[in-house]
């Protein structure tokens, strides 16, 4: 029987992370260092928005997408060539329901996928397939999304959301260097929640909820989250890492399995 995997929920925050020497990007190598090897990965990104189905990659090779402007030379020359899994996408499909998944090769990985990826598995050696958010549902069928996907952490699948719970890039220049109230408030509510296993605090934000609005405004960095939250499992540990916060944007990952895999 295959080792039972965790599932990540990880902060990629700027692209630079990738290639900047910072505590962030040293969490997440610790982390590739110390997982039990996985036979595929299957990554949901906070860059690929669609409507009305949850799309995969379904190439043997899928591209390595620059999706940022004005960044460094070295960020656009890098290539994350890990190999596709057709086994993969059809065995999300099979899971979430035909109908639910549309294969879509004009896709490949975005800086969401490979931004996380290639500091825990710098080698790419292990197939990925990334998955879409389905801008059409409730956070509560994120979360149930996420739910359907947990066998696959039996079957030696490496699931990863992968955003930012704290990201609002319209006040992020503004707040940079500083720890808003509004955004330590709700980094910290939602830890607790997901400490918790919290569903309602994770998917249902009152109108008037000024953090939840500008922690959140534009949300396609939070869902990924609910994806790790919705694959846990009974006896599953919550282990809270890279827990950082700059103005607009924190960094705070999540592993959802052995808590002991996280500073080990
Ligand atoms: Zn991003």
């Amino acid at each position: 029987m295959t080792q039972r995997l965790p599932a990540l929920f990880l902060g990629h925050g700027s692209p630079m992370t990738v290639i900047s020497d910072v505590p962030e990007r040293r969490g997440m190598e610790a982390l590739g260092r110390a997982l039990p090897r996985s036979q595929a990965i299957l990554v949901i990104s906070a860059h690929w928005e669609t409507h009305g189905a949850s799309h995969v990659t379904e190439g043997a090779h899928p591209r390595t997408i620059h999706d940022f402007r004005g960044f460094p030379d070295e960020l656009y020359a890098i290539q994350y060539p890990a190999p596709g899994s057709p086994e993969l996408a059809s065995r999300v499909e099979e899971l979430l329901g035909t109908g639910r998944v549309l294969r879509d090769d004009s896709w490949g990985f975005d800086h969401g996928a490979w931004g996380v990826a290639r500091p825990m598995f710098p080698d790419a050696h292990i197939p990925m397939v990334e998955m879409s958010l389905d801008r059409n549902l409730t956070m509560a069928q994120h979360l149930a999304l996420g739910a359907a996907l947990a066998p696959l952490r039996d079957e030696g699948v490496l699931i990863v959301g992968s955003g930012n719970v704290v990201h609002n890039l319209a006040l992020y220049g503004q707040s940079r260097g500083t720890r808003p109230i509004w955004a330590d408030e709700f980094r910290t509510r939602i830890n607790r929640a997901v400490t918790e296993n919290d569903h309602a605090a994770l998917t249902l934000f009152a109108q008037d909820d000024d953090a939840a609005r500008k922690a959140i405004n534009s949300a396609e960095h939070y869902l990924p989250l609910l994806y790790a939250v919705g694959a846990r499992l009974p006896g599953d540990e919550v282990a809270l890492f890279n827990d950082t916060l700059d103005g607009a944007l924190s960094m705070t990952s999540v592993l959802i399995g052995d808590a002991g895999l996280v500073g080990a």
